[in-house]
């Protein structure tokens, strides 16, 4: 058999030596018409899921091929985790040539949200990190919102180019590409959806009349963000699917919320005040006094205050004292997992987060 064969799902080459190793599959499937590594098969027939180590350097090394190509660089972001969607030095790896910025899952945020002033954070975030997009488009892959013009403006700023699609894992890229080929042609769905880091374990050609290709390079796995220390079971509750519901919770100094079992939220000093959760609707939020929180954390986290399941899993949790100034209304930020809309009052609060994960405060969005 010296024929290649690459898969369908993930797009990584197939080989039927080594089953612990990526691209595995029995000899006897190289026979079928579609051809899909046994990790993909298990995903799409029993929804199961079996993780794949990822060699960051291997990604890297894409993505900095793309430099060295004339094309347009779509970068896909989860507008519900910007803090967490970045590729560090992108400006490097894309060389000069133009970037999209595709703001993904628009539909988790609330209606009334105004898209303009979301538009302008999008820009200011790029900004800081020293990225300069051509444009900005926002859309649901997942609902279809807004994806005609995403496609539009696509095909206007690509000029007879390749495209290259990145991002870091279970920002939609997928759920996107997909939608492009349900949408332009393919019939059925090929590649390989799922709610875990790493499922695209290699680049997909998608290719386009021109001659020229779509180009769907593999995601960017980041350690800092809370859903990379979820099982794949317990991502499905971490990970907003649907429309966010806001939480507001009143509280009092010296008053603590448990996310699941996974952040701690104790708010020490201040006047009583508002905090407005915005976290998976599916994500069990505890409340209780400050005196009694080591109490039920001991008993409790990974039986009520759950998932984690096994908390033995997570790094061990890491302090982060914030101090709200009083001045602006400012967000609380916990990487893949959500925020906390704080009110315009002093305060003192301390965020318990598995150590290495991103915690950080901004100025409010909504
Ligand atoms: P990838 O790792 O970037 O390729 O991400 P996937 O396409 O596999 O999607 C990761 C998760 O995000 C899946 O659970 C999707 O259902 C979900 N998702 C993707 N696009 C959207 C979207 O537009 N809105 C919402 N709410 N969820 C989405």
């Amino acid at each position: 058999e010296t024929e290649q064969h690459h898969c369908e799902g993930c797009g990584v080459r197939i080989q039927t030596e080594d089953e612990s190793r990526p691209g595995y599959a029995p000899s006897s499937a190289l026979k079928r018409e579609h051809i899909v590594c046994k990790r993909c098969y298990r995903i799409r027939h029993y929804n199961d899921i079996a993780p794949v180590d990822q060699d960051p350097d291997v990604y890297l090394q894409k993505l900095q091929e793309i430099a060295h190509t004339d094309s347009l660089v779509v970068l896909v972001v989860d507008i519900f985790d910007l803090a967490g969607s970045w590729i560090q030095g992108i400006h490097r790896h894309i060389g000069n040539n133009p970037l999209l910025l595709l703001a993904n899952k628009i539909d988790l945020f609330p209606k009334s949200v105004k898209w303009g002033r979301l538009k302008d954070w999008v820009r200011a975030t790029a900004k800081e990190l020293g990225v300069d997009p051509i444009e900005i488009a926002l859309t649901s892959a997942a609902k279809g919102e807004y994806f005609r013009q995403t496609v539009e403006a696509i095909e206007h700023h690509r000029k007879g180019r390749d495209v290259y699609i990145i991002g870091v894992t279970n920002v939609g890229k997928s759920t996107f590409v997909n939608r492009l080929l349900k949408e332009f042609g393919e019939e059925e769905e090929y590649i390989t959806t799922s709610p875990y880091p790493g499922t695209t374990l290699d680049s997909i050609y998608i290719p386009l009349e021109d001659g020229k290709a779509i180009i769907d390079t593999p995601g960017i796995v980041r350690k800092d963000r809370m859903s990379e220390w979820v099982t794949p079971k317990e991502l499905q509750i971490v990970m907003p699917q649907s429309g966010i519901k806001p939480k507001v919770f009143q509280l009092n100094e010296q008053q603590t919320l448990f996310f699941g079992g996974l952040v701690r939220f104790d708010f020490l000093e201040g006047e009583k005040q508002s905090f407005v959760t915005y976290l998976s609707n599916r994500l069990y939020i505890h409340r209780t006094k400050l005196e009694k929180a080591d109490e039920i954390q001991t008993k409790h986290r990974g039986s009520i205050l759950t998932p984690p399941e096994d908390p033995a899993q997570l790094p061990k949790w890491r302090k982060h004292r914030i101090q709200l100034n009083g001045k602006e209304k400012q967000d609380i930020v916990i990487a893949g997992l959500g925020w906390i809309a704080c009110g315009q009052d002093r305060a003192v609060i301390d965020v318990w987060a598995p150590e290495g994960v991103q915690v950080g405060i901004r100025p409010a969005i909504i």
